[in-house]
């Protein structure tokens, strides 16, 4: 059985379907000024950045977290046959590495209560849904989907302007809606008395982070609230796909603020494996060690 992190009565493990290098470090990080990018490169190579490649490192994973009540999956990756054609690396995927990962960790796909997703970009929201006699039906045949409410409409409404834009809606978020298994909650949202929703909005409209456990012995998953550890260092760095940069930088300052020198796990989405640590500062930002 896949190793996982033990935090008071709560157990946490991780299920990556894909790593690396994914997108030049210019393109993701459009506002980086290449003298910053010299100025870190030491500590960002290998491990985040790739030296043959110049691009950055990502993984693409989601996360189990097992509480006294409920067996959460959180983020869903980006899923099998599933038309990306923006997205070469990601189109029409045939793998069964995430399965594999998956059956590694001792669950069925019947065992998962909840399935969060942080934001509904196309590699949160994959393997929400899976094809079967050529219609999209819920992954998970026990689950709620617990959506943001304002996300939600967000992409609903850029959706029926645009189907095409948003191919991710079209076939593993709105299938869902329509099987009647979509939770539809505020971003501050509770679910017993050890996993709330944290609001982290800038990457996305309604984006929102998952506190689990208890004091002491807690974890966030942070879904995309951070890509990469440069953004930790400089938490105003903004990403290629954010909604509102100006925004998710100041959710990444208030946030690393909170839990910096705490004993609270950052469960990162997209760093590479292991992609945990907790916040420490580091001069006027953070690191993640
Ligand atoms: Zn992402």
């Amino acid at each position: 059985m896949a190793q996982g992190i033990q935090l008071g009565e709560i157990s946490i493990q991780q299920i990556v379907e894909q790593q690396g290098p994914f997108f030049p470090v210019g393109e993701f990080f459009p506002s980086l000024a290449p003298e910053l990018l010299e100025e870190n490169r030491e500590w960002l190579e290998p491990a985040f950045v790739d030296p043959d490649s110049g691009n950055v490192i990502l993984c693409i994973q989601s996360y189990v977290v097992r509480t006294r009540h409920h067996t959460i999956l959180i983020d869903s990756c980006v899923g099998n046959h599933k038309p990306r054609p923006n997205r070469p690396m990601w189109h029409l995927m045939a793998s069964d590495r995430y399965e594999r990962n998956f059956e590694a960790t001792g669950l069925r796909f019947e065992d998962i209560d909840y399935v969060m997703c942080t934001h509904l970009h196309t590699d949160h929201v994959g393997w929400n849904t899976r094809l079967d006699n050529g219609r999209w039906v819920p992954t998970f045949p026990n689950a709620r989907y617990v959506f943001a409410e304002r996300e939600l409409d967000f992409w609903s409404d850029r959706t029926s302007q645009d189907p095409d834009a948003c191919p991710w809606m079209v076939d593993s978020v709105l299938p869902v809606v329509e099987a009647g298994r979509a939770e539809i909650v505020k971003s501050d949202h509770m679910l017993g008395d050890d996993v709330q929703l944290i609001p982290s909005p800038g990457h996305t409209i309604d984006h929102y982070s998952v506190l689990v456990g208890r004091p002491q012995a807690d974890a966030l998953i942070t879904g995309d609230m951070v890509h990469s550890p440069l953004q930790a260092r400089y938490p105003e760095l903004g990403m290629f796909s954010d909604y509102d940069s100006v925004l998710a930088g100041q959710t990444r300052r208030e946030l690393f603020g909170r839990f910096c020198d705490s004993s609270t796990l950052m469960c990162t989405a997209h760093f590479p494996t292991p992609s945990t640590g907790h916040v420490r500062r580091w001069s006027e930002g953070f690191r993640i060690v």
